[in-house]
This record gives structure tokens, C-alpha cells and sequence, in this order.
């Protein structure tokens, strides 16, 4: 399947003002991402490195990339040029070598932290306890700027079990970042309910881009 405009304009519409819609392109060819940049969309995510650096030197200057994958500390420095927010930090040390880089690279950087909510094992983030350490220790890192909290539900049919997480990630939102934080949630398969529950960031790939 090609890149579905129909979906892209509906969900823009259901989306509204206040909820950021990132395309996640991953896997798809650079042909796809021009389909929807076409439609005025620039705020595309992936989340391979390689990929992701691949296409951006192909692609138009004005699009804005999101990391949204799981980041090695030593592939920090490769992105670190042109990434606009990277979603998945999810250890201190990621965080300092983000820092680290971003000074090197004269900026500062955007990112959010992930947070496990899913009950899954293999989900990467903090938890609540942990968030107030690095939160603490975000503080003396003057080339990174958190901007808010990313999470992934469980990937269960359970639709309370999904509706609780959103809940409490959006509560750890409302405690760190009281009014004006970015709070990264919501995929394909869950957005609505993310967004009825305060996403104000929505990742979405497979309904624009099809099945991978
Ligand atoms: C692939 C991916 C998405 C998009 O998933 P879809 O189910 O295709 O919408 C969102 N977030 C992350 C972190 C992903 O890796």
C-alpha cells in the first residue's frame, strides 16, 4: 500500500490544533515521506540511526525529524546535527552524552524521557521513582532541555489496561511539567484513546504508510 492521503487528511482533521501529528516513516522509501510532505506534512519520526540519517540527506532541509527508537549512546553524535526532538531517552547516561554532544555541536538539544507504562518487560523507560533522579540530574545539563514524557502502552486488546497507563503517564506529566509539557503517546492502533486521555503528540506509521 502507498502512502494513504485520505487517512493523512482525516486524521489531521480529528487530530485538531492542539495534537501533534509525527509520521513515523521507518522502513519507508523516501518516496513515501514526499507523498505526505507534499500535503504539507514536516514533522516525520524513525528510529534507526542509519536510516534516518539515509534519508534526511535526501530529503527537503524544512523536515523536521524526530528520533523516536530505541538510541545507542554512541550513535548520539551522528544525529545530533539535525534531529529536532529525540523522544526515547530512557537512561541518565543517553541523557549526559546527548549533553555532551549537543554542546559540541553549539545547541541545545530537545528531548523527552521515556517512560515504561506498558507492564511488558521489554518496553525501555524510567519509572516514576526513577523520572525524579534524572529530573534532577537533567538540571545541570545545560545543552539538553526535556520537554516532556514518551510512552507505549501495552500491546493488548485490554483497552482499561491501555486507558490506566495513558492516565499515569499523563499524571507524571502534570507533576514535572505542570502546563506546558509535550507529552509524546498514542501509535496507530491506541492514538484516540491516547488523545482523549491528554496526548498532545501522536506517533503514527502503519495508518498513513501502511503495514510494514
Ligand atoms: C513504529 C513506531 C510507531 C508507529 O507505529 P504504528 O503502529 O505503525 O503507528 C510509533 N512509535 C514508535 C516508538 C515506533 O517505533
Amino acid at each position: 500500500m502507498a502512502t494513504d492521503r485520505v487517512a493523512y487528511r482525516e486524521m489531521l482533521k480529528e487530530l485538531g490544533d492542539k495534537v501533534k501529528l509525527v509520521a513515523v516513516s521507518k522502513t519507508k522509501p523516501p518516496e513515501d515521506i514526499l507523498a505526505l510532505y507534499e500535503e504539507g506534512q514536516r514533522d516525520f519520526g524513525e528510529n534507526y540511526v542509519q536510516e534516518l540519517i539515509d534519508k534526511q540527506s535526501h530529503l527537503p532541509a524544512d523536515i523536521r525529524w524526530h528520533f523516536v527508537g530505541h538510541l545507542q549512546s554512541n550513535k548520539v553524535k551522528n544525529i545530533l546535527p539535525f534531529v529536532h526532538l529525540i523522544h526515547g531517552v530512557d537512561s541518565l547516561r543517553l541523557l549526559q552524552e546527548i549533553n555532551r554532544q549537543a554542546a559540541k555541536a553549539g545547541r541545545v538539544m530537545d528531548v523527552l524521557l521515556q517512560v515504561h507504562i506498558a507492564r511488558e518487560e521489554t518496553k525501555f523507560g524510567f519509572d516514576a521513582a526513577e523520572l525524579e533522579g534524572v529530573m534532577a540530574a537533567a538540571g545541570a545539563l545545560p545543552a539538553v532541555r526535556v520537554r516532556g514524557l514518551m510512552g507505549m502502552a501495552s500491546n493488548t486488546e485490554d483497552v482499561a489496561v491501555v486507558r490506566a497507563e495513558f492516565r499515569g503517564l499523563k499524571g507524571l506529566l502534570d507533576r514535572w511539567f505542570p502546563g506546558d509539557g509535550l507529552l509524546s503517546m498514542g501509535m496507530s492502533a491506541d492514538y484516540s484513546m491516547a488523545v482523549q486521555e491528554g496526548s498532545n503528540m501522536v506517533r503514527i506509521g502503519s495508518l498513513l504508510f501502511g503495514q510494514r
